[in-house]
């Protein structure tokens, strides 16, 4: 492919003409996440003093618990300030595999353990190695957008799944199924999901891990929200007869310990591809933040009473919330089992879903992502985070039955 130049350099110098910067063809390939562009325009928006409510970002709104807190700070005076080794630091890759072994019912070894800065460097390392030019990767649609984009920037094909409404955004065990070819490498699975609050059951899990193990498929189980699931048991892949062997799980602290600023996940992977990710940690970021993996251990040895606060405090916000949408003529709207998000299908007010949310930030001052941001199979619906105060989502239910009455009209 041809190189092409930067178009954004800008001359301070009126001497200088900008400088035209060659660029690698591989940039194309790459997505990224909507919500933190919806996010400028709504803070924008805001400064120029208008009222906006944010149901667009993807982040609890607590503050990470205390003794979190005293834990960095503690560690910033103890000299927690140098490089680490770059798989993490040993005490908690060890708490990580012991706690990942105990929620998941499964032996995990600590040298399977890599920290990384956020529980995104997971997708891009799986991908960098497992996928070849060429190889398919089935993933969700609707999906975490940076799926497809890490997948593509690998050369990959994506193949989406599609996530059906009508099986409470679950999919259809032969549409996967047919999905499957000689060239699948890898199959990507979200459960508790984003952006739909969708849980994959046993029996959907069973479905893949059997095409797995049959066809030596590899799966990447993105089970960041597994804590936060309302209803029935977590249910992991990993757990599955012989899935450990081909399964990177993806976990992290950005959203159970509402650390998502901090930049703290991890993957537990196949012994085999452990030396090949440490490496790829050592070209790219050398280590994680070494007094953030302190506080990452009292965050996993510590008291656990705030999670379980948050989530209940995320179930009343849920329970109200979902309920006000279904009140609002042309939305419907499933109960969503986990993470902290809504999908409502909102096809019924005549707009596409890029439409509406443009229309909901400008008029209404509700910032929203359209369904479509996370994939094609998203047409038809929007995503709302209700990692909001009451009194907000109460404000912002008014604002969208405002705005689909004068749609309806
Ligand atoms: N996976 C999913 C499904 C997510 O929604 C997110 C964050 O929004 C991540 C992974 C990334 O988590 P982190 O902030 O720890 O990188």
């Amino acid at each position: 492919m041809a190189r092409r130049a930067a178009g954004t350099a800008s001359a301070t110098d009126a001497d200088q003409a900008p400088a035209a910067l060659p660029l690698a063809a591989r940039l194309d390939q790459l997505g990224t996440e909507s919500a933190f562009e919806v996010l400028a325009r709504a803070r924008e928006l805001e400064r120029q003093g208008r009222d906006v409510i944010h149901l667009e970002i993807g982040e609890p709104d607590f503050d990470t618990p205390a003794h979190i807190r005293a834990a960095a700070t503690a560690a910033l005076g103890e000299g927690w300030t140098h490089y680490g080794p770059a798989a993490g630091q040993p005490e908690l890759r060890e708490a990580i595999a012991a706690d990942v072994a105990r929620r998941r019912g499964v032996p995990v070894a600590p040298s399977q353990v890599i920290v990384t800065p956020g529980a995104k460097p997971v997708m891009f390392f799986t991908m960098l190695a497992l996928v070849e030019p060429g190889d398919e990767v089935v993933y969700p649609d609707p999906g975490f957008p940076i799926y497809e984009s890490m997948i593509r920037f690998a050369g990959g094909r994506p193949v989406p799944l599609v996530l059906r409404e009508e099986r409470a955004f679950a999919f259809d065990p032969d549409e996967f199924l047919a999905l499957l070819s000689p060239r699948t490498r890898l199959i990507v699975l979200n459960t508790p999901h984003n952006p739909t609050g969708g849980s994959l059951d046993r029996a959907a899990l069973g479905v893949v891990a059997a095409a797995a193990r049959e066809r030596e498929i590899a799966v990447l189980a993105d089970e960041i929200y597994s804590r936060i699931l309302y209803a029935g048991e977590h249910v992991s892949i990993y757990s599955l007869p012989g899935l450990a062997e081909r399964t990177i799980l993806l976990d992290g602290f950005s959203k159970t310990y509402a650390m998502t600023g901090w930049r703290l996940g991890y993957g537990v992977f196949p012994p085999a591809l452990v030396p090949h990710v440490e490496r790829l940690m050592v070209n790219s970021v050398s280590c994680t933040a070494s007094f953030v993996q302190r506080a990452g251990l009292a965050a996993l040895q510590g008291p656990q009473d705030a999670v379980a606060a948050m989530v209940a405090e995320f179930r009343r916000r849920r329970d109200l919330f979902v309920a006000g949408l279904n009140a609002i003529p042309g939305i419907r709207c499933l109960e969503p089992p986990g993470a902290f998000y809504a999908f409502p299908n909102v096809s019924a007010l005549g707009l596409s879903s890029d439409a509406l949310a443009d229309r909901l930030l400008r008029e209404y001052g509700l910032a929203t992502l359209a369904g479509t941001a996370f994939g094609r199979a998203g047409e038809g619906y929007l995503r709302l985070s209700y990692a909001n105060s009451l009194p907000n989502l109460e404000a912002a239910l008014a604002r969208l039955a405002a705005a689909a009455a004068t749609l309806r009209a």
